[in-house]
Order: structure tokens, then C-alpha cells, then sequence
């Protein structure tokens, strides 16, 4: 039997015919050639959709990490596409050098995160995709493409996030800044509070963001301010290495699976216990560099969906959506997240000519989450909202069509460049209405 692979939750499980580890370009453009369909290139695998599932092949590129060039002047940096955003972090920053934003954990690989649009929260602050300034592309045939806004800009338009359906990204080369360190504040607001004053919150933060159990009448507001006051160096703990409140929140997500009329007060209480009052004090908060600054642990595992609506309409959408949770019967136990991405210009990026705010849904993985999904997904939908291209969700190629202006322009490259679909497994066929 061939190896398995698997993607952080467990759900998504592959059984490729090979994987394989080029450590270099030239290696990745031989394999590409030969390898069986469909190809498919995984990151460090934590979407929750099945991107990278394949019979076929399945592509790594572990091997292919590291800085490859920098320019201390311009803040940019050109970085082998399999570097996660944990190993990048301290390589830009010995260069001076941090991104403009982060999402909640820095797992990833470049080139996985930038595939599929991820993203941190920040008013005026693009997706990770949208720092990416160029990349070279190994097509399904093995020739090797740059691109860039004057090299290819439509691939450069339409690669940015593209999911590995274009080719195999080798290089990236993105836009970061000066070295900067950020102060963490924050705690617990009535709900209300927040979503009536939730742009001045915005406003009066570099990245605002919260979480609400939905049972809880209280949000956790989380804020990160840029400082000049000295940043203390972080203590990173091992992959899986669990805290005091990971045991706890395990704890509770397993009790409730079996005691389901609990998972209101456990909310109730999870809310309270997740520290001050945030209007009550305003004591300093913690300061670190931005890339020790940005990423959470993430130990407990589940699976999730997220929408980017457009920002105006987020409160309305998040209140609906809480209120769906509360009253549709299902047992669930994690909060909701809110966060706000601004507009760029990719062909698919949920953010396209549209600043968002996104709003985040997650199931316990030992619990199902499909019902749960699919009522949120609906009032999602009715905000013309467009889901995030690695979290869950059920849309086909006929409703992108009517989100994505450039839809057909992508589909057109994507058939000239993968003429014979090589690169596209079933759930991708699936979004691009391929036979
Ligand atoms: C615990 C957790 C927290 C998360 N937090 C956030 C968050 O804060 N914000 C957010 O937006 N998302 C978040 N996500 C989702 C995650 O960032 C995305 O799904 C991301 O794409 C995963 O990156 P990866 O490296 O694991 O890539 P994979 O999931 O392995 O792959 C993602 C896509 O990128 C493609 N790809 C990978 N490498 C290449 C390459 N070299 N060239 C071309 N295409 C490539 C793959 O084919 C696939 O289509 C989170 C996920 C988890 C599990």
C-alpha cells in the first residue's frame, strides 16, 4: 500500500501512487513532466479542503526551503516557495526585515499560505498573497515561467492565489518592512459593544480582531499596536506541545460531545475565564518582534469555514450567523473569529476590489460539522460572501462564476497552461467545472 498523507485535521486523507521531494527547480520541472496525474503540490497540508488529495502524485517541497536573495533597501525578499512562515520569520528578521502581516499560526509554507489567500486581520492590510511581488511558475509541461506586474501580469494576476492549479510555484519573492514590534492587548467585551464600535476599533488599531462564543454575551477583543518599546524574545514550544488552557479546552470539547446542554455554560465560562475586562485597565500588554508576535499554538484540532463578506455588512453577518449557531440544535464548542482583510487586485482572491471583513466558523475535529457548515454557509451566501479557498466549503464552479469578475479569464489560463487538466483533482474539477 503507498505511503498516506494526511492534512492537519485528519479529514482529508490521500493515498498517492508517489510523493516526491525535489530539492531543487530543475528536479521539480523533471518530475513535473513525468509524474502521474493528477499532480498535486502540497504546502505544510493545513487547509481543511481536499487541495492537495491525489491518487497520482503529490508534490512536497521540504527540500526547497530558505532565503534565497534580499534587498535591505526595498524590504523585499526572495524566498524558495517551500520556507514555512515560522522558518521565514527570524530569517527576515536577521535582515532587518518583517512581514506586513501574519495569520494566527505560521505553520504553513510560503507558497502553500499565498495559494489560497491567507491571510491576518488589520484595516488597510492585504492578504499575504497580496505581499507577493513575483514567483516563478513550473508549469504541468516543466517549462519554467516568471512573473511579476511587468513579467506575465495575468499569470502574475491570476497566480497569486491559484491553489496549485496553474503550476508549481519555485520562488516568491514578497514586500515586507522595516523590522517592527507589536504590543498585544485586549480582553472581554459585551458583544454588543464591539459590534456597534467595531470600525473605531478597527480604526484605532494596526490589527484588531475578535472571538465570540456565540452562547456568551461577551466578546474576546484581541489588539496588536505597533511599539517602540523593547520587544522580549519569544519562547516557541514544539509542534503539539500542549498548554495548561489547550488541556482545558480539550477537555471541554470532549465533555461536550457527550453532555451536548453544557456547551452553553462551557462558552459562558470559557468567555470569562480568557482574562481581564478589556475597558476596565489599561495596563502595557506583552511586546514582541512582529513574527513572534502574530502566531498562536493551535493544539486542539477541527475543521473550518470561513467567508469574506463585504465590510460594511460583517456585524449584521456575524450576529446572524451567532444566532443561527445558538438556535439550530447542533452541538458545537469554538468561538467565532472576525477579522478585516483589505481589497487587492488577484483574480481570485476573496479580497478581490473588496475590503472584507471575515468571519470564521470551527467544529471540534472528533465532532461532524457538515450541518453546522451548511446553515452558516447559507447566510454567508446571502451576504454575497466568498469562501476562503483552504477552508470548508461547498460552492462549484457555477456560483464562482458570479463572484469572481475574472473568473472566466482564470479558467481560459488555466486551460492553456494544463490543457489536459494534469494538475486537477476531483474537489478542483469540481470548482473549476472540469469533466
Ligand atoms: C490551525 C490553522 C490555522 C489557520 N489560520 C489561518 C489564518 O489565520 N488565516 C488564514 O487565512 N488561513 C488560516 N488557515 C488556513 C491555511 O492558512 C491555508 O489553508 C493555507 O493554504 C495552508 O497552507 P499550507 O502550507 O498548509 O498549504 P496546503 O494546505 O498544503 O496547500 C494549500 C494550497 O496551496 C497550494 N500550494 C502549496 N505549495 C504550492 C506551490 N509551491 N506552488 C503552488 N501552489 C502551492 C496547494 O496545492 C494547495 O492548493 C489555518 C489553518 C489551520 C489548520
Amino acid at each position: 500500500m503507498s505511503e498516506v498523507w494526511s492534512n492537519w485535521s485528519g479529514w482529508v486523507k490521500a493515498w498517492p501512487n508517489a510523493i516526491i521531494e525535489p530539492a531543487s527547480e530543475e528536479e521539480l520541472a523533471d518530475a513535473m513532466r513525468v509524474a502521474q496525474a493528477p499532480v498535486r503540490v502540497a504546502g505544510s497540508g493545513h487547509s481543511f479542503t481536499a487541495l492537495v488529495e491525489s491518487s497520482g502524485t503529490i508534490i512536497s517541497l521540504n527540500k526547497m526551503s530558505g532565503l534565497l536573495d534580499h534587498d535591505s533597501t526595498k524590504h523585499t525578499a526572495r524566498i524558495k516557495a517551500g520556507t514555512t512562515i515560522r522558518d521565514l520569520g527570524p530569517m527576515l528578521f536577521d535582515r532587518g526585515m518583517g512581514l506586513a502581516n501574519q495569520g494566527d499560526i505560521d505553520r504553513q509554507a510560503v507558497a502553500g499560505a499565498v495559494g489560497t489567500g491567507t491571510h491576518g486581520t488589520g484595516v488597510g492590510l492585504g492578504s499575504i498573497s497580496a505581499a507577493v511581488t513575483g514567483f516563478r511558475l513550473v508549469t504541468a509541461a516543466g517549462d519554467v515561467m516568471n512573473a511579476s506586474a511587468t513579467e506575465n501580469p495575468d499569470l502574475f494576476n491570476a497566480g497569486r492565489v491559484s491553489m496549485g492549479s496553474l503550476g508549481v510555484m519555485s520562488e516568491i519573492t514578497m514586500q515586507a518592512l522595516p523590522a517592527y514590534a507589536l504590543e498585544e492587548t485586549g480582553g472581554r467585551m459585551p458583544v454588543e459593544t464591539v459590534l456597534a464600535q467595531v470600525e473605531e476599533l478597527r480604526d484605532a488599531h494596526r490589527h484588531f480582531e475578535f472571538f465570540w462564543f456565540p452562547y456568551s454575551d461577551e466578546a474576546i477583543v484581541k489588539f496588536l499596536s505597533e511599539t517602540d518599546t523593547e520587544a522580549k524574545p519569544r519562547r516557541r514550544r514544539d509542534d503539539g506541545a500542549e498548554t495548561r488552557d489547550d488541556k482545558i479546552f480539550r477537555l471541554a470539547c470532549d465533555v461536550s460531545i457527550y453532555l451536548p446542554f453544557l456547551r452553553g455554560p462551557i462558552q459562558k465560562y470559557l468567555t470569562s475565564a480568557s482574562g481581564r475586562y478589556s475597558l476596565s485597565t489599561d495596563e502595557p500588554g506583552r511586546v514582541r518582534w512582529s513574527h513572534d508576535a502574530f502566531p498562536s499554538d493551535r493544539n486542539n484540532k477541527f475543521n473550518e469555514m470561513e467567508y469574506a463578506v463585504p465590510a460594511e455588512v460583517g456585524p449584521d453577518c456575524a450576529r446572524e450567523v451567532a444566532a443561527h449557531m445558538r438556535k439550530c440544535g447542533i452541538n458545537f464548542l469554538f468561538p467565532l473569529e472576525y477579522r478585516y482583510v483589505a481589497a487587492d487586485d488577484i483574480w481570485l482572491s476573496p479580497f478581490y476590489q473588496r475590503d472584507s471583513v471575515t468571519i470564521s466558523v470551527h467544529q471540534y475535529h472528533r465532532q461532524p460539522y457538515a450541518d453546522l457548515f451548511a446553515g452558516v454557509e447559507a447566510i454567508f451566501r446571502r451576504y454575497q460572501g466568498r469562501p476562503h479557498w483552504g477552508k470548508l466549503h461547498t460552492q462549484k464552479a457555477r456560483d464562482f462564476a458570479t463572484m469572481y469578475p475574472r473568473w472566466d479569464d482564470f479558467c481560459k489560463l488555466r486551460g492553456e497552461l494544463d490543457p489536459q487538466a494534469r494538475l486537477l483533482n476531483a474537489h478542483l474539477k469540481d470548482v473549476f467545472g472540469v469533466e
